[in-house]
């Protein structure tokens, strides 16, 4: 019980309109033959609205909108283009409940996250590369950094604001045009940045937003008028992009799974570390790339940071993500859904050790408790494969050595977390972790300054920082 229990979120701030075409070329349009789908709330299985299906000649439609706008937006000076960004950004700020609320809604993430996380750094995004769109000739980009021209992004549903304003921000920064496409499951708050766009007077088909599935996605990245691709979603769907493309002229970025390892040594804060194992595998349902998915604890402090985690697990509410004080929300999808439960019971046929604090969940929508399985050893799927849940699978080690060898024993490189007081082990694991992020003491920390991105099955190229920009110019001509 709280004694202070704060109103649910109020859906009513959301305009949600029955039906939502697709945005081209600063307009929204009727698809020509696509068949409309239904995104639904995953707390509770309702329909939200009917959301267009992109076909073919949609997908030409946005690519050819964007391919004129990009004759005048490219040559439009950095600090106009600048000005249209800066402007985005703050009516990103001005709508931010409108935008928490929606993402909520049709993500099934918990409003804390959404008002606090999501918004606010898809925003800081924005007024980030506002700030870089005037000064490229200082980002280390080359003489003179052109645009590629078009640029196809296709994102996933776990972050569907946050991952957007990745891809659009730096594209238009540089002088690219876009036409993205979100997750089928969390098309909503794309939609509603496609009326942010309007607001900002943005030229016509500088941005543009196509809803549909897979073979939506499939249509955009093979399309021959699209000059970069920027994907972020599975390592299986990434590597059928790298397929699709082979062979052609286009650039791609590609951001994919992840397996992080949270390693936990003995001189730790561990009250502190416990609480970054928690945000590192519960913060968003562990639907989260670069979720400390794998405690790596040091055995002579196992069985404490064991029993202390369970404590605290007991503490987090699970339920309605308009609540203020949920901690865990929906899981996005019933596939989703269906994944994690089947590869939790593949932890159990393994021997590993399950277990999730008694709590109730709601009858209807998507629900899964928080769970922990101790006893993994490392040829486990649980300890291998991204469950994409809130699971998390706990090893132990005795030295700095084996901690870094079980780090990187996974076809993934995204992120890592250490936990430990002492400075050199810090930098000398730092330098050993193929991991393209790695935290100290803390976990999850996002900066739009900060270069995001994998090694090995978790994909090429970089978001965020000067080194994001580079992917959207073609560097080093000379004048
Ligand atoms: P997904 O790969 O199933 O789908 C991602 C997007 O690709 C969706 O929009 C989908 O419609 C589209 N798509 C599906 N098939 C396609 C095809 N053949 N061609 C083109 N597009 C296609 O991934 P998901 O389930 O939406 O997202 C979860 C995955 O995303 C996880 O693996 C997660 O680790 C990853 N992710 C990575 C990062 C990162 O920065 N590395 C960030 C967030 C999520």
């Amino acid at each position: 019980t709280f004694d202070y229990a704060p109103a649910p979120e109020s859906r009513s701030v959301v305009d949600l309109k029955s039906s939502y075409g697709l945005f081209i070329d600063g307009e929204f349009v009727d698809s020509r033959g696509g068949t409309p789908f239904k995104t639904i709330s995953p707390a509770t299985e309702e329909v939200l609205a009917e959301v267009s299906e992109a076909s073919q000649e949609d997908v030409d439609r946005a690519v050819a909108a964007a391919r004129t706008a990009f004759r005048s937006w490219s040559r439009l000076s950095g600090a106009d283009r600048g000005k249209y960004l800066f402007r985005i950004a703050r009516i990103m700020q001005e709508r931010a409940r409108e935008f928490a609320v929606l993402e909520s809604l049709d993500n099934g993430k918990p409003i804390k996250e959404s008002r606090d996380v999501d918004v606010p750094i898809a925003a800081a995004h924005f007024f980030y590369h506002a700030g870089w769109a005037d000064k490229l000739a200082y980002a280390s980009l080359g003489d003179n950094p052109r645009p590629h021209g078009v640029v196809g992004q296709v994102i996933p549903w776990n972050f569907p604001l946050l991952m957007l304003s990745w891809k659009i921000a730096p594209a238009l920064a540089t002088g690219n045009t876009v036409v993205l496409k979100p997750a089928e499951t969390t098309p909503l708050t794309a939609l509603l940045f496609a009326e942010v766009c309007q607001q900002a007077d943005l030229p016509p088909g500088v941005v543009n937003i196509i809803t549909g599935a897979g073979p939506t996605g499939q249509a955009l990245v093979g399309h021959e008028g699209v000059d970069k691709v920027a994907f972020t979603g599975s390592t299986a769907v990434g590597k059928a992009i790298a397929r699709t493309i082979a062979g052609t002229r286009k650039k791609a970025t590609l951001e994919l799974g992840g397996k992080a390892a949270n390693i936990v040594f003995d001189d730790s804060p561990v009250d502190q570390a416990v609480e970054g194992i928690v945000t590192g595998i519960f913060f968003n349902q562990g639907h989260v790339c670069c979720a400390g998915s794998r405690l790596l604890v040091q055995e002579s402090i196992a069985e404490e940071v064991e029993a202390k985690l369970k404590a605290r697990l007991a503490t987090l509410r699970v339920g309605d993500p308009l609540d203020k004080n949920t901690d865990i929300g929906a899981i996005n999808s019933r596939a989703q859904l269906d994944r994690i439960t089947e590869l939790a019971q593949v932890g159990e046929d393994e021997g590993a050790v399950r277990w999730a604090p008694e709590c109730e969940l709601p009858a209807n929508g998507f629900w899964f408790r928080p769970t922990i399985f101790t006893g993994v050893s490392q040829t486990h799927r649980i300890a291998q494969e991204e469950i994409f849940g809130p699971v998390l699978s706990v090893l132990t080690f005795r030295t700095p050595g084996e901690a870094v060898a079980k780090a990187n024993n996974t076809p993934y490189g995204l992120s890592a977390g250490i936990w430990t007081e002492k400075g050199s082990r810090i930098l000398w694991m730092a330098d050993q972790l193929k991991a393209g992020v790695v935290w100290a003491n803390t976990f999850n920390k996002f900066d739009p300054a900060s270069p995001f991105g994998g090694y090995k099955e978790s994909g090429y190229g970089r978001e965020g920082g000067r080194h994001g920009l580079s992917a959207y110019v073609t560097t080093g001509a000379t004048r």
